[in-house]
């Protein structure tokens, strides 16, 4: 049984020195503090107690960022360089990010609560791959040549090309489910297009964010071109966002945030784009796998405890199968271990916060009042830490709240279906549309539902796989572009065009 207790003796020394102390921001390429000397205390999901703090910037270090940035932007190297020397720059952040792996780990994993070995591999590695897929873009952005008509101007000869052009300076805002990788995914291809960015993460996990900064720094990226500040949303969130200096507005986290940074964003005329939530379909067809089913579609739900903007929460099945399929996946969750994210042993940890398993728990109560089953789960443990049980809800109407909203946690909303054309109605039946995946052994199925369903993503046979060459984004209320990518390059970028006149 592993432990629900961080035990911090497992840290290695480089991550003990790291936290447990107050931290500074990153801006101009110096450590700054809030002038008014206000901290955000970060804690640990698994026991509540503090390990360390970052400052709580207001106007003043916002807009000293902004302007470091704007500066770098106007005047510095970075957009000035060859786009081999940013890459062969990237390529070396990428390479420090993999020296300090498991620091990188250890420092997400006890401010976010996730297993340290998940959260190497996906954050950490995720990151440096990010990282070096994008450098590649550097060296690969072109424009096109095109011969013009003008027939106001008879006898005149031109020669006219676009340009990709960086779009300038970025205003980037993260949340706290997989907080180092959503750092990475947003700046690593504003770097790549030669634009300078202010990156604002979660105000419940800013620490790793802030290490990264400074191995940015240690690649040899001028100063000015990452900054890295620290604070609440509604404050150091805000001023960034509605900065006139800021050209582009690079947001991922909830749908109701997003609209009123939409808001903003069109005030200000800044190029913006959203990644926000969800509440993806799994559809389970009767000739599916089950083999595949059970494995994949608990770990669709269960990965990285649920707190995943396109986990798949709603969870459709043939009624000929349906029996089958709810009891397999119950056995996977209620075999889950549960424990605090540096033990080897635990499978899942804490939810991010206290908040946030009150949260889950409240969407679980409701659900079972309203007449949900509940399969498995649906409770805390009986500890301090903030631990929710996979849980399941099953027969679920499709009006219910459970089936409607995103509870971001680990719960599973479960349907049986006997009509193909129906399923395709309710699966589309959601504000949302960030991922969706179908489960079945028939190639003319798979291609009608990946045809049908209205998602950003669609996955077959499988559900969560994201890559570095895979744009990632949703329609509807779940987003406006994509994140990774060339897609995600190019929305770091402005098409210019220039016109030469050869007569
Ligand atoms: P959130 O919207 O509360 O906060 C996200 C970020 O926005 C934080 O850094 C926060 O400080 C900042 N913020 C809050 N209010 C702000 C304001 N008024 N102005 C500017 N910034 C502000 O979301 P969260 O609770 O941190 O994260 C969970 C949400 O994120 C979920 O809805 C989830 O689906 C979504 N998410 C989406 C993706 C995706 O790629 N689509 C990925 C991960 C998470």
């Amino acid at each position: 049984m592993p432990q629900l207790n961080n035990d911090y003796s497992r840290l290695s020394s480089a991550a003990h020195d790291f936290l447990f102390r107050d931290h500074q921001m990153v801006i101009d390429g110096q450590e700054v503090a809030a002038d008014n000397g206000e901290t955000i205390a970060v804690l640990d999901p698994s026991n509540g107690k503090t390990v360390g703090s970052a400052p709580a910037a207001g106007d003043a270090e916002i807009d000293r960022a902004v302007r470091a940035a704007r500066k770098a932007f106007d005047h510095g190297p970075w957009p000035r360089m060859s786009p081999g020397e940013r890459e062969r720059i990237m390529l070396k952040f990428a390479d420090l990010v993999e020296r300090d792996r498991m620091l990188l780990a250890e420092i997400e994993s006890v401010e976010s609560g996730r297993v340290l070995g998940a959260v190497a591999a996906f954050d950490s590695d995720l990151s440096a791959s990010c990282l070096r897929y994008m450098a590649g873009w550097a060296t690969k952005l072109t424009g096109k040549t095109m011969d013009l008509t003008a027939p106001y101007a008879p006898g005149m000869k031109f020669f006219a090309y676009t340009q990709l052009a960086p779009v300038g300076v970025v205003a980037a805002i993260t949340p706290w489910n997989v907080p180092l990788c959503q750092a990475a995914w947003k700046i690593a291809p504003a770097l790549a297009a030669g634009c300078t960015v202010v990156l604002k993460p979660s105000e419940m996990t800013p620490l790793g964010a802030l290490q990264f900064a400074k191995l940015a720094l240690e690649a040899g990226i001028p100063a000015g071109v990452v900054n890295v500040v620290s604070g609440n949303g509604r404050t150091a969130g805000a001023a960034l966002v509605s900065h006139p200096m800021v050209d582009k507005i690079s947001f991922t986290g909830s749908t109701a945030v997003g609209r009123e940074i939409a808001r903003i964003g069109a005030e200000g005329m800044k190029k913006v784009t959203l990644e926000l939530g969800g509440k993806s379909p799994m559809v389970v067809l009767g000739d599916a796998d089950l083999a595949k089913v059970i494995p994949g579609a608990a770990m669709g739900i269960y990965a990285n405890h649920g707190q995943n903007c396109c986990a798949g929460s709603r969870l459709y099945v043939h009624s000929s199968i349906y029996d089958k399929v709810v009891a397999g996946i119950a056995d996977v969750a209620a075999s889950m271990v549960l424990g605090s994210g540096l033990d080897p042993d635990s499978q899942m940890g804490p939810l991010a916060s206290k908040g946030q398993q009150d949260r889950v728990l409240g969407f679980v109560e409701r659900g079972v009042a309203s007449g949900a089953e509940l399969v498995t789960g649906g409770t805390s443990l009986d500890h301090e830490g903030a631990y929710v049980r996979p849980t399941i809800l099953a027969d679920v109407d499709h009006g219910m709240e459970v089936v409607r909203d995103e509870i971001f946690g680990p719960v599973l909303s479960v349907m049986r279906f006997d009509d193909e054309d129906k399923v395709i109605e309710l699966a589309n039946d959601s504000v949302y549309g960030l991922g969706a995946s179908i489960w079945t052994q028939d190639v003319n199925k798979v291609h009608r539902f990946a045809e049908a369903f209205r998602a950003g993503t669609v996955w077959v046979n499988t559900h969560n796989i994201l890559d570095m060459a895979m744009p990632f984004g949703g329609v509807k209320s779940s987003g406006i572009g994509h994140d990774l990518g060339e897609e995600a390059v190019l929305q770091n970028c402005q098409v210019k065009a220039n016109v030469i006149n050869l007569t």
